[in-house]
């Protein structure tokens, strides 16, 4: 016992070495990734279910690493907010998202807006609201094209300087969401503190749709609560013609999703036409 107890001690030891080499390499690499110009964005459209038309993208981070190819965020977001690289990232994407609404607009693009992710990290910056004003001024693009998804549980840390963080944003003529609703705690009643203009269901409450009765149950129940709340709803995650008719049915104002179109390289972006085939 005592022979194997030390084999295994070994090994868990040689695994745990390498973790801890892999991980330095990633924050190393991850370090040299923005002067190197490895991000990229790629952009997921939201479909009006109302107009059948594009109401918006939302930017997604990739990581084009030099090896490993298209890296998706899952698997460096958690580091650059360990690391604090997510700051300097952060503020590349919005001047990023910024540049791409200049180059679509030069090219004579139907202009919507464009919604970024935030980080917790982002949000205990102070001068977030003051960054992001500067970044939008030098570019020149109407702040009014810019929206930025923060999730419940992010709020909840520092409810009261998420409130003037947000105030502050808000008050620039940017538009504000919570990403991933229902995952959360709040209670929406809550969350009308925060200066909100949508709410996105969380993908997990649309996957089983329509078929389990809960979760369009709550669906609905979330839909109805926001727009008595004057908030509009995007669902998240749709993938097939059942779940986007059933939360049409609903009055859910926008979705997002598989069905719709994947996050798309920006010179695919304008290429599909406004879609009414999908909304059958
Ligand atoms: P999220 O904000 O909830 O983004 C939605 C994720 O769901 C995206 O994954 C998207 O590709 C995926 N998705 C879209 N439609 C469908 C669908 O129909 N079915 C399924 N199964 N998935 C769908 P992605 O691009 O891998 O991003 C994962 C997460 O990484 C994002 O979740 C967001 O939390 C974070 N993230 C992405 N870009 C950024 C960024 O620029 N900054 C920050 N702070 N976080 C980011
Ligand atoms: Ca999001
Ligand atoms: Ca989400
Ligand atoms: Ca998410």
């Amino acid at each position: 016992a005592k022979h194997n107890g030390r084999g295994n001690f070994q090994f868990f030891s040689a695994a745990m070495h390498d973790a801890t080499t892999q991980r330095i390499k990633l924050e190393a690499e991850l370090h040299q990734a923005l002067e190197r110009r490895e991000f990229l964005l790629h952009y997921q459209p939201k479909l009006d279910l109302a107009t059948g038309k594009t109401s918006g993208f939302e930017a997604l981070l990739r990581w084009n690493h030099p090896q490993r190819g298209l890296v998706p965020p899952l698997e460096f977001i958690s580091v650059l907010e360990d690391t604090g690289l997510i700051i300097a990232v952060g503020e590349w994407v919005v001047a990023e998202v910024c540049r791409q609404l200049g180059a679509w607009r030069a090219d004579g693009f139907p202009i919507v807006p464009v919604a970024i992710n935030l980080s917790a990290r982002q949000l205990e910056q102070d001068d977030l609201a003051a960054t992001i004003e500067q970044i939008v001024t030098a570019s020149g693009i109407a702040p009014a094209l810019l929206e930025f998804e923060l999730t419940e549980s992010m709020l909840m840390v520092n409810p009261d300087a998420a409130v003037a963080i947000l105030g502050r944003i808000k008050a620039l003529g940017m538009r504000l969401s919570i990403d991933d609703f229902g995952t959360g705690y709040s209670s929406l009643a809550y969350l009308k503190r925060f200066p909100l203009d949508a709410l996105k269901i969380d993908r997990t409450f649309v996957r089983d749709l329509p078929h389990d009765s809960d979760d369009a149950a709550i669906t609905r129940a979330v839909i109805n609560l926001a727009h008595s709340l004057n908030l509009k709803v995007v669902a998240e995650g749709v993938e097939n013609l059942e779940q986007l008719c059933e939360l049409k049915r609903f009055g859910c104002d926008e979705i997002q999703g598989y069905y719709v179109d994947r996050p798309l390289v920006p010179a695919r972006c304008f290429i599909r036409a406004d879609s009414a085939p999908l909304l059958g």
